[in-house]
């Protein structure tokens, strides 16, 4: 049985759209939905904001290649065009971590790096996942650390950057457009 936790953000055309579509995409297997915050670009290029949230999924016939392939082909299905690194994308689908049984997954594979390598800097990341796990922990240079911790670790610049929208994923619907 594998679990994961995925990030998913937006900050090009319909953003509300792409992230209901990957969470329609991930079908019967998603467990929580976080709310979704607004959220600055990372990364030092120019662009316009993120829509975030964090989905949990759990499916028993999936292992972490398989959730990467799925996070890939839902990127693909919503017109993903890599043309810049951190710059403006109409999906991104990001495996933060992944559990087999209890047992968290450590890959270190060159497509895919578990827990991800960014995950415990990177507010937007942090705040959505605590809201649907407040007791969530990662693994840090390979010691197991509470997320709430390494959030406070952050600048407060930072996690204020991330903010608190009303719009609300969903279960199994189709999704208003974004006003
Ligand atoms: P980023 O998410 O860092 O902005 P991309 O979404 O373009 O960049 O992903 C670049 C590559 O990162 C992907 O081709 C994928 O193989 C690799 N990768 C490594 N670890 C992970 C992970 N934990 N989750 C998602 N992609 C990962
Ligand atoms: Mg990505």
């Amino acid at each position: 049985m594998t679990r994961v936790v995925l990030s998913i953000g937006s900050n090009l055309g319909d953003r509300m759209a792409r992230l209901q579509a990957a969470v329609d995409g991930l079908g019967v297997s998603v467990r929580a939905l976080s709310p979704v915050y607004e959220t600055d670009a990372w990364g030092g290029v120019e662009q316009g904001a993120f829509l975030n949230a964090i989905v949990i999924a759990d499916d028993p016939g999936a292992d972490e290649h398989e959730w990467l392939r799925l996070a890939q082909a839902l990127e693909d299905a919503n017109e993903r065009v890599r043309e810049q690194k951190w710059g403006p994308r109409t999906l991104d689908v990001d495996l933060v971590t992944c559990y087999d049984g209890a047992a968290e997954v450590s890959s270190r594979d060159e497509r895919l790096t578990l827990p991800h390598p960014l995950a415990h800097l990177r507010a937007f990341v942090m705040v959505p996942w605590l809201a649907v796990d407040p007791d969530a922990e990662l693994t840090v240079a390979g010691e197991s650390q509470r997320v709430d911790r390494l959030l406070s670790e952050l600048e407060a610049v930072d996690r204020d950057g991330v903010r608190l929208t009303g719009l609300v994923l969903r279960l199994g619907t189709t999704v208003e457009p974004e006003a």
